[in-house]
């Protein structure tokens, strides 16, 4: 989508420091890091958010989440921990539309589900 921020970064038309890519999708250090770790993944595809998800990208799904575990093995993440979260919508904390996940670690993370 031309006037989506995330879209215009997996087209390097707006510098990103881009950590991994391939055909689906791309992932890039966030530019407001929350935890030491702070990665988003993004498919290329432009979906809104998990509410646009359908059948036929099932495999970009998959894909981000294979991808999620060999960044946690390569950031030095996966045995301390981390999570793997995506905000939908208002309520959800969605600030961009543009679906993404958010790779957290290297700290010990609070949560709201206790
Ligand atoms: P959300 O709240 O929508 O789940 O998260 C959006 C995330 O995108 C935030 O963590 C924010 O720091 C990050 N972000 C916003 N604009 C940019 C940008 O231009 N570049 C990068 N790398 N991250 C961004
Ligand atoms: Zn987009």
């Amino acid at each position: 989508m031309s006037d989506c921020l995330f879209c215009k970064i997996a087209q390097k038309e707006i510098p990103s420091e881009i950590i991994y890519e391939d055909e689906l999708i791309v992932a890039f250090k966030d530019i407001n890091p929350v935890a030491p770790v702070h990665i988003l993944l993004i498919p290329k595809k432009h979906l809104i958010s998990v509410n646009n998800i359908m059948e036929e990208d099932e495999a970009v799904i998959g894909r981000i989440f294979s991808v999620a575990k060999e960044l946690a093995h390569q950031f030095g993440i996966a045995e301390s921990g981390y999570r793997v979260v995506t905000n939908t919508g208002t309520d959800g904390g969605q600030v961009i539309g543009h679906l993404h996940f958010h790779i957290l670690g290297g700290k010990a993370l609070r949560s709201e589900l206790g």
